[in-house]
């Protein structure tokens, strides 16, 4: 699977880069996801910033 976030709905909380920070960081005012590590969303902590994400910007694909 992979993450990405969208960044029309990302208000720029910056919980993802806190939940799980070798994933995410925070840049510009959104919440990215680091270059490389976009294949990771099985990861446990990817999973729980994409559901506690505040706007559901975080966004998991087959
Ligand atoms: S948790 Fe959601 S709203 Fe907050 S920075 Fe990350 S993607 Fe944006």
């Amino acid at each position: 699977m992979k993450v990405s976030v969208d960044r029309s709905l990302c208000y720029g909380s910056a919980e993802c880069a806190h939940r799980a920070p070798a994933v995410f960081a925070f840049e510009d005012g959104y919440g990215v996801v680091r270059p490389g590590t976009d294949e990771h969303a099985d990861d446990p902590q990817v999973r729980e910033a994409a559901e506690k994400c505040p706007s559901q910007a975080i966004v998991l694909t087959e």
